[in-house]
């Protein structure tokens, strides 16, 4: 579907030495605001560094790490660099990988929070006068209110329609026909197979945009979706510790994710060395907001993997770079006899076939001394039959397709249909029964 392109704000135009003077300017100025934090200003200070050593922007990596473990350890809010009466919102990771965190925003962290989301609802289609349904958890999840308060800005209307009850999210769509939908990829799946099952006419939908992010996917997956839902897909992606939803996000051309330079700087290093990687090349994501008041952050390390892509014009016409879908958390990545595999490359691997569906599940164990490694696919409803011969080839099939991206023999254990467990928010794709090494 051919959208119209048209830019929110003039800073995403800028050239690279304007850009580049305001991040030193806005990093000078974290520098400093951070010195209001214990745990910064006695690293500045072993450092031996302050804002006027800033002198450019490539002197971010004179600057120390933050971590998740930095925010534990400063639990609940020994990072927030105001008084408490001057935050206006509390959010929390949603705890993926652990105990949840909280964030605090001012209100202009708000305000520049709501402003940089419009930004990519905008350049990946979103209008005044749209409608839109957002099927995003509300909550500590950053996602809901983030999303909310960034088509209120374009001055789209909303329909808050939360998480969850599939049916009534139908409803929702069919009565109040809304041209935009937010939520996870795995929930887009879910809608797609809830409206095959009920044999619920696409016609009777006016979908046009997906913003799908907040948990990695894959380009078969954006194939998958866009022919089913019969709608244009754009992805975004933020973290609640750096603010939530808004880092970067697609234009309507799908040439990587913006990224939103005026408000973050993004750097991509070796997650060993945390030297730079090559533009093009995968690397961790670290990142500095660069604007933010209640809880800045020095050089986060968000442990998501992805790529800046090569230095080329888009064109949408924004000159700020552009980073790659996440692949994973380094924290994600399967070791499965001494080889890496992402369930990402599962799942592309799965949408290569059209008679299951992509609902996997990995299942890791080790009953000797190797890993075994099994995957639970489910057979979509049309193939499933009863003749083995059918199963047994398409079994052997995806085994040699799964090999072909992971590099490695998973088996192919062809379940049911509707059998494995459904997601309304983030996905959960492993189980990993192998005992822990110290
Ligand atoms: P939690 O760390 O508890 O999941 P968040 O809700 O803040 O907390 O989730 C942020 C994480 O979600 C990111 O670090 C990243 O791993 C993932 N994520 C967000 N958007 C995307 C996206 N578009 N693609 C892939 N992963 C994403
Ligand atoms: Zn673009």
């Amino acid at each position: 579907m051919k959208l119209e392109n048209k830019i929110w704000d003039k800073s995403e135009c800028l050239s690279r030495d304007e850009i580049e003077s305001i991040q030193v300017q806005r990093l000078r100025e974290t520098v400093k605001r951070v010195q209001n934090v214990p745990f910064y200003a006695k690293k500045f200070k072993e450092l031996g560094i302050g804002p006027e050593d800033i002198k450019s922007v490539s002197d971010v990596k004179y600057l120390p790490f933050t971590t998740k473990t930095d925010m534990r350890e400063n639990y609940p809010l020994g990072l927030m660099a105001v008084p408490k009466e001057k935050v206006l919102r509390f959010h929390g990771s949603s705890g993926t990988t652990g105990k949840p965190t909280f964030v605090a925003y001012t209100k202009n962290d708000l305000e520049m929070w709501s402003d940089m989301v419009a930004r990519f609802l905008y350049s990946g289609g979103a209008r005044p006068g749209h409608t839109a349904q957002i099927s995003f958890g509300y909550g500590l999840f950053t996602g809901g209110f983030g999303l909310h308060y960034g088509l209120e800005k374009i001055g789209s209307s909303i329909i808050p329609a939360a998480s969850g009850n599939t049916r009534r999210q139908f409803t929702l769509l069919q009565d109040l026909k809304p041209e935009l939908l937010v939520c996870t990829p795995t929930y887009a799946l879910r809608l797609i197979e809830y409206m095959e099952d009920e044999k619920i006419p696409r016609e009777s939908l006016n979908l046009k945009v997906a913003f799908l992010g907040s948990e990695p996917w894959t380009e078969e997956m954006r194939l998958y979706i866009e022919d089913r839902l019969q709608v244009n897909t754009c992805n975004n992606y933020g973290l609640s510790e750096v603010i939530g939803p808004g880092i970067s996000g697609e234009c309507v051309y799908h040439t990587g994710m913006h990224i939103q330079e005026d408000y973050f700087l993004v750097e991509c290093l070796d997650p060993k060395t945390l030297e730079p990687v090559p533009e093009g090349e995968l690397g961790e994501l670290v990142i500095t907001p660069l604007n933010k008041e209640a809880m800045p952050m020095i050089r986060y390390r968000t442990r998501d993997l992805a790529y800046i892509v090569k230095d080329s014009p888009c064109p949408c016409g924004r000159t700020t770079k552009r980073m790659s879908r996440i692949k994973g958390r380094s924290d994600d990545m399967l070791i499965i006899r001494g080889v890496n595999v992402f369930p990402s490359q599962v799942e592309e691997a799965l949408l290569q076939c059209k008679d299951v569906t992509p609902n996997f599940l990995i299942v890791l164990d080790r009953p000797g001394s190797l890993d075994r490694s099994v995957v639970q696919v489910e057979m979509s409803p049309a193939f499933f039959s009863d003749k083995m011969s059918e199963m047994q080839m398409l079994k052997t099939n995806l085994e040699e397709t799964i090999r072909s991206y992971t590099g490695i023999h998973f088996e192919v254990d062809l379940v049911q249909p509707q059998s494995i467990e459904r997601f309304t928010g983030k996905a959960a794709r492993v189980v990993d029964n192998r005992p822990k090494e110290n």
